[in-house]
């Protein structure tokens, strides 16, 4: 089988921010056919599949990747020959609120979706189970907080420290002991902060555009000096098909953009984009708003990727630099007030959360 010859991709999460990039990206320039299961949390979002809601090749699930039974009957049915786990709770601050979503969905989640695969993967024929990948994404933040040098790479240890990278971190090992005990062929993709269009609002990039455009103070946590490494969302989803596509079972890959920047320098990018592009009607800069906020607890100072490996040896690399990134983030949601008007005002996506000590 050819990379690109058509496969039944089993995606979990693909109604959240990243999933429904890769599952528009896999409509959109593959032959691959799709299976998005998702429960549908607060986070899950249908109209984000609006551009491939139509495609003969796209079919959608409702369902919790903690139902086993709709699982096994979901994978029994559709017979995929890759399941792409990416769905999660995956807001830091929210976990800091409520860690037990956290580890029902990521932890127990994970593990009733690696018990269904690894039972369907053993009734398969020789071909079926070499060809067999379960993808699972995790995040940069298993390998907890850098000082202001160094790069988190494939070998650095794990060292999570908030409810949510700790339950990531348990994911991640879970399903390592299945290629380990049982040989289930896994895939592991540790990726930095993504931005882009079509992300939830509660998030720094578009909560700050959406309180920008509101007139409202832009909450920055602390001084602003944490530094992220920022991944646009289709580079991302690029480098989640070449890794299900080409990698090699058992290994993991990070992923990154080679774009650090500390949260302030994002935030007074976003302020001059805007300035520029939809300037404030009484001239002063959007940068006014910006009002510095007690910090997050156990804040991870710096994250910071070296993609070297999946350059290196998938050939994959990131297309949009940060300028360009964060230039068609902004313009995406001025033209898309109707994608994330609702949800700011029917999910109150824009208040704060994750102060409780
Ligand atoms: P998201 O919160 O935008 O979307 C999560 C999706 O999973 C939603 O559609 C939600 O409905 C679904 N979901 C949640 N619980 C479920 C359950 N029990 N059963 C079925 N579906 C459920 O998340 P995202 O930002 O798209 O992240 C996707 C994955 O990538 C996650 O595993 C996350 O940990 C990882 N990740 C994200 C980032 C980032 O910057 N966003 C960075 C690194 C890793």
């Amino acid at each position: 089988m050819t990379e690109q010859s058509p496969r039944r991709i089993l995606v979990t999460g693909g109604a959240g921010f990243i999933g429904s990039a890769l599952v528009r990206h896999l409509l959109r320039d593959t032959p691959h056919h799709v299976l998005n299961l998702d429960k549908l949390t607060y986070a899950g979002n249908l109209a984000s599949l609006d551009p491939i809601a139509n495609s003969p090749r796209y079919t959608f699930v409702q369902a919790d990747i903690g139902d086993a039974a709709a699982v096994a009957a979901t994978i029994a049915d559709f017979q995929p020959q890759v399941i792409t786990h990416l769905a999660a709770e995956s807001h830091v601050d929210r976990s800091i609120d409520g860690p037990a979503d956290f580890i029902q969905t990521n932890v127990v989640g994970t593990f009733t979706m690696l018990s269904a695969a690894l039972d369907y993967w053993r009734g398969l024929d020789a071909d079926g189970k070499a060809g067999f990948r379960f993808h699972h994404i995790s995040t940069d933040e298993v390998f907890g907080s850098l000082a202001d040098d160094g790069f988190f790479t494939e070998a650095t240890p794990y060292d999570p420290h908030s409810p949510y990278s700790a339950s990531k971190a348990a994911s991640d090992h879970l399903v390592r002991a299945w290629y380990d005990t049982y040989g289930l062929p896994v895939l592991i993709t540790n990726c930095s902060n993504n931005y882009g269009p079509y992300h939830f609002p509660e998030k720094l990039i578009p909560l700050m555009i959406i309180k920008a455009l509101a007139g409202e103070d832009l909450p920055v946590y602390g001084a602003g000096l944490n530094v992220r490494d920022w991944l646009f969302v289709d580079d991302h989803a690029r480098a989640l098909t070449r890794v299900f596509e080409a990698g090699t079972p058992g290994e993991s890959y990070i992923i990154g953009g080679r774009a650090e920047r500390t949260n302030i320098a994002v935030v007074t990018r976003i302020c001059e984009t805007l300035d520029r592009i939809r300037p404030r009607s009484d001239g002063r800069s959007y940068a006014a708003q910006i009002a510095h906020v007690a910090d997050r607890p156990g804040h991870d100072h710096r994250y910071a990727i070296d993609p070297s490996k999946i350059e290196r040896e998938l050939g994959w690399v990131a297309q949009e630099s940060f300028d360009s990134g964060i230039e068609r983030t902004i313009r995406w949601y001025l033209d898309n007030e109707s994608w994330w008007r609702p949800l700011v005002e029917q999910k109150g996506a824009i208040k704060r959360v994750g102060l409780s000590g």
